[in-house]
């Protein structure tokens, strides 16, 4: 019924589209001229290389990595420039970057030099970092600076079926395990036990990887939203900023539940469970007896530092027989917890410490055969297994914010919900394993 009305807008609207459209494809391919693929237009000529702001082309380009003992003056002087300019430029660059302690071993630079038979160098680039880089010019007065190459960020997805575990059915496709990491340890640590994940289970995940100069790849930068199937019961994870003043983003159910908690998994990184809580725990050493272990055993190397869980006031730290050096602290009027076993402690009694503060090392004090941290956890003033509390939620989104919430992630709830699990045929695999193998490479 509206179409007589749309035609009678007629073709003026739709020349100003083709206008906007052409603009729009003249911007992007401005961006694309980065890597300056020859226009439709151009004339033949011979094709530009672009490479921390410098026109390669103008240069004789030598490219070398610091050796053991290089001096900035080494370098140079072996590239036929003569010290009392040298000694000149560090003066004049000092200012910018200390060349003299400046340069690390193994650290690529870069000498762009005149392209005469004398290749004379004008201009010296370090690399410190893969996205950093340090320019001394001295083609005409000396100056330094320090630049960054540009970041590009590109969103993906990726999806999996679960036969072992997360890292084999990313590693299966070549993706980076940094994605099984920011799953199992930062998304999911709370809602998904990821060592007791099933056959069968399935994710899909939508993330940005970041690369350096457009090619080089700088591994996954951050995971916008996950979906993750579990016993046949789906987890969304969609993250949301709650606060963009202090940029602190979470990642929330699709009913805005925090799904991190209030409290951290473990009281020490990279640890394994060596003793779970159990009230029937027999040990063979006391003739098979049960001995209830109230504690759940985190094992690590001595001087691991031991982590409050949550933020709390420090309300025993001292030293008994069977405990060795232990810290207690109370979190709430719920909850308190407690760390045994270290090696030396942190704090003292009325010490506030937020969540994350080291509190001590482990160690082997007290009653033990290793070193180990014995976590306890009271709730109520009873001791529980926090590893199955349904812990409280740690920053709830303001009910303000929910609607904005809301319709944030409809969008994205949509494409999690449109990507399909894709089959892994055997020669695909090969593909991926050979891409893998170039980006390895490549780093
Ligand atoms: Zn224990």
């Amino acid at each position: 019924m509206d179409r007589p009305r749309i035609t009678g807008l007629g073709n003026r609207s739709l020349i100003l589209i083709l206008i906007a459209i052409s603009f729009f494809n003249c911007k992007e391919k401005e961006q694309q001229n980065l890597k300056n693929e020859p226009d439709d237009l151009a004339v033949v000529e011979p094709e530009e290389v672009h490479e921390f702001g410098f026109n390669l082309n103008d240069y004789v380009v030598k490219r070398d990595t610091v050796r053991n003992g290089d001096t900035f003056g080494d370098i140079l002087e072996r590239n036929k420039l003569g010290y009392p300019k040298i000694f000149n430029i560090v003066q004049k660059a000092k200012d910018t970057f200390d060349i003299a302690r400046g340069l690390q071993v193994g650290k690529p630079y870069t000498l762009l030099c005149s392209k005469d038979s004398l290749q004379e160098p004008k201009c010296f680039i370090y690399q410190p970092t893969l996205e950093e880089y340090v320019v001394i010019n001295f083609q005409d007065s000396i100056h330094a600076y320090t630049s960054r190459k540009p970041i590009t960020y590109i969103e993906k997805t990726a999806t999996g079926v679960i036969k072992t575990n997360i890292s084999e059915a990313l590693d299966e496709q070549g993706l980076s395990l940094r994605l099984a990491y920011k799953m199992a340890d930062e998304i999911y640590a709370w809602t998904i036990d990821f060592n007791r994940l099933q056959k069968g289970d399935k994710f899909k995940v939508i993330y940005t990887d970041k690369y350096i100069d457009d090619s080089i790849y700088a591994g996954v930068y951050n995971v916008k939203a996950a979906y993750f199937l579990h016993n046949n019961e789906p987890f969304y994870a969609f993250q949301f900023e709650t606060d963009s003043l202090k940029h602190i983003k979470d990642y929330f159910s699709e009913d805005a539940k925090n799904l991190r908690r209030a409290f951290l998994k473990a009281p020490v990184q990279f640890s394994r469970i060596s003793s779970r809580y159990n009230l029937r725990r027999r040990i063979a050493y006391y003739g098979n007896k049960i001995r209830p272990h109230k504690g759940t055993d985190f094992a690590a190397p001595v001087g691991t530092p031991i982590m409050a869980t949550a933020n709390g006031t420090v309300t025993k730290a001292s030293y008994t027989s069977g405990n060795g050096n232990y810290v207690k602290i109370r979190h709430n009027a719920t909850y308190e917890t407690q760390y045994l076993h270290m090696q030396k402690r942190k704090v003292k009694v009325g010490q506030f410490v937020k969540q994350g503060d080291v509190i001590g090392w482990v160690g082997m004090t007290g009653n033990t055969a290793g070193p180990h941290v014995c976590y306890r956890f009271w709730k109520n003033g009873r001791q529980v297994d926090p590893l199955r509390e349904k812990l409280p939620e740690a920053e709830p989104i303001s009910e303000s914010l929910k609607a904005k919430f809301f319709d944030f992630i409809k969008p994205i709830k949509k494409q999690l919900d449109s990507i399909p699990f894709k089959e892994i045929k055997e020669e695909r695999l090969e593909d991926k394993n050979l891409e893998n193998n170039l980006i390895s490479q490549i780093k």
